[in-house]
Parts: C-alpha cells; structure tokens; sequence
C-alpha cells in the first residue's frame, strides 16, 4: 500500500504529520505506539513535561498512558489544532485487560494531499494555567477560531 502520511517541519510547531494522498473523513490513519505507563509513574518522573511544551505522552485510559518518547510510531507527531481533522478513538480490548487497550486516530473530515493531520490535545490542567504555562503551551494552529492555547483548564 503506497504510504498515506509523511513526517515533515510543520508551520504549527516543530514536525507534523502530513498527508501524501486525499483521505476520506471517518478512516483511521494510525495508532499511537509507545511504553505502557502508570499515571503516577508519569506523575513521578515528569514525564508530562509541562514545562517543556513537548508532550509524547497519550492517556490510554484512566490508569495507563502510552510513552511514545522513543517510539517510531508517526502518530507521535500530530500537533494540535483549535479545529483538528482528526479525533483519537478508544479501541478497548474485548477481554477487557486494560493493558491491551488501543488508542488509534481517525480523520474526522475530508483531507487534501499536503494538509497537516491535526488533533484537539485537550490537555487539562488542574488548576488555572499561570502565564508561564499559557506561553510554554501557547497554540499556533491558525485557524480563526484559535483559542491561543492547547491547554483546557476549568476557568480560563
Ligand atoms: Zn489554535
């Protein structure tokens, strides 16, 4: 199968992800490869890098996350977007053993060779982001309707 995406530089921030072929809405493109970890072991090391502005990290479910920190997966590298083409999905294990859960993505409308697959991070904050965090995670998606930020936090 002749490839659908590329890593390339992205306008956005750092590298994107790009598609080589016109891809239909409502088709899965990738899934998120990495290390299984615990919430409180990415808690614990920081693995989060909140202050980084680089995460590669994706909630599996509520107790595990997937680490894609050396993983060759592409799907590390979709930025965000105030309005994405893409939406990650849940792919529970029937046995329900949640250590084999999924997550891939999927395109949520119809993508142009050449256009930047994107995704709504919705990374919540516990608390109100100060204005260092707000700079750190400042979003330059865009799009009109641009928030300014990635992160989502109950009072903004
Ligand atoms: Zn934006």
């Amino acid at each position: 199968m002749p490839r659908r995406l590329e890593v390339r530089n992205s306008a956005i921030h750092g590298r994107g992800v790009f598609a080589l072929q016109p891809i239909a809405a409502q088709r899965y493109i990738a899934r998120y490869g990495g290390v299984l970890r615990t919430h409180e072991e990415a808690e614990l090391t920081d693995l989060h890098g909140i202050d980084s502005g680089h995460t590669f990290l994706f909630s599996l479910n509520d107790r595990y996350l997937l680490d894609a920190t050396r993983s060759r997966c592409s799907a590390k590298w979709f930025n965000h977007s105030c309005k994405p083409n893409c939406e990650s999905v849940l792919i529970e294990h029937r046995g329900r053993n949640r250590r084999l859960d999924r997550i891939a993505f999927r395109t949520i409308a119809d993508i142009q060779v050449g256009d930047e697959l994107t995704l709504d991070y919705g990374i919540q904050l516990p608390q109100k982001p100060t204005a260092r965090l707000k700079a750190i995670w400042r979003c330059l998606c865009g799009h009109s309707t641009c928030k300014g930020t990635m992160l989502s936090c109950p009072d903004k």
